[in-house]
């Protein structure tokens, strides 16, 4: 780490924003800082995006300018652990390059970091959300679920858009995962974190790349690494389907002087297929129970977060 600041932005089919973008950083930095940097990730655009950002790196030579082109669209959460991976600052911001959150908020972000040293991790959330009420409500049901079934602790509108310390980005990087969802990601690792409300813009150009079918994905991504929850449905299947077993056998005994030998034979037949099919359910329960922990060791993520250790001969292992 050599800088003050980083900024990392993801950037997809930005042509209309990523000058603005400069320019609006440039403003809010004035006030801050002047020694940070832009490290802006092309995300595979297919328009005019990344001649815009070779013009912007050849000819803005006050500001330091990284950018990443990626040789496809690989998605924003490997576009951010690009960005994380060439961060010389201090202290790393992500931003949006459509200009929704105002640069004005990170360095607000930096400055709660720079007063309060047990701070790490300054995360900025959406005072009010202004996408459609239909997307809106089921962002917010997701984060509920999520946060019930899962060992870490999910805020509903917690967003990408958060400042952190230079030891919070290396720890980012030690978790390996092909499949990441980072809002999982930021709350696994811990860390003291403060939330800042910010009031999100009107998109300055171009279209949200989120529509319903990716956001659906990305749910279902933070599912699956973050709960074992679908893993568990075959042993609760196997229950229910056992206890409809013992009824219907238990149905069967009360009526049995009642009905034709054929009818009593078939309800028998009945209840040991159920029977059956729940002792299948319950091995598939075991078998998940043996996946999930496979799924756990293969994220080879490590077994512990030391912020800090204090030893008789350094008085402070980490860099903050
Ligand atoms: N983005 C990206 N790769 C993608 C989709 C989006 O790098 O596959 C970037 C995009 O350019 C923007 C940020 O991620 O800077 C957030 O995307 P968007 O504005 O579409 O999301 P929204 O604000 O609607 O949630
Ligand atoms: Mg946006």
């Amino acid at each position: 780490m050599i800088i003050k600041h980083s900024l990392i932005v993801p950037c997809y089919n930005e042509e209309g924003n990523v000058e603005k973008f400069l320019s609006e950083v440039k403003k809010a930095m004035l006030e801050y800082t002047n020694d940070y940097e832009i490290i802006f990730v092309n995300d595979g655009s297919t328009d005019s995006t990344p001649k815009k950002l070779r013009e912007i790196f050849d000819k803005n030579k006050d500001v330091k300018i990284k950018v990443i082109n990626f040789s496809r669209n690989f998605g924003k959460e490997a576009a951010m652990y690009a960005g994380f991976t060439k961060v010389s600052g201090k202290y790393a911001t992500v931003i949006d390059a459509d200009l929704q959150q105002d640069p004005k908020y990170a360095v607000e972000m930096a400055k709660i970091l720079d007063e309060n040293p047990e701070c790490d991790m300054v995360a900025a959330y959406q005072s009010e959300r202004k996408e459609g009420k239909v997307i809106s409500n089921l962002k917010k049901i997701f984060y509920k679920f999520i946060d019930k079934f899962s060992d870490v602790d999910f805020i509903s509108d917690a967003s990408d858009f958060r400042t952190m310390r230079y030891n919070v980005v290396q720890t980012i990087l030690s978790l390996p995962e092909y499949h990441r969802f980072s809002k999982g990601i930021f709350s696994w690792i811990g860390y003291n974190t403060v939330s800042i409300p910010y009031e999100v813009k009107q998109r300055e150009s171009g279209e949200t790349k989120w529509g319903l079918k990716k956001l659906l994905k990305y749910a279902l991504e933070g599912i699956m690494a973050y709960t074992n929850l679908p893993l568990k449905i075959p042993y609760f299947l196997s229950i229910i389907l056992f206890l409809i077993s013992i009824i219907l056998v238990v149905v069967f005994i009360i009526l049995d002087r009642n009905l034709s030998d054929a009818v009593f034979a078939g309800g028998y037949i009945a209840a040991l297929c159920v029977l059956l099919t729940s002792l299948v359910l319950f091995s598939q329960g075991i078998i998940g129970t043996y996946v999930s922990k496979i799924h756990t060791q293969v994220k080879d993520r490590p077994i512990f977060i030391a912020k800090e250790i204090l030893t008789y001969e350094l008085d402070k292992e980490t860099d903050n």
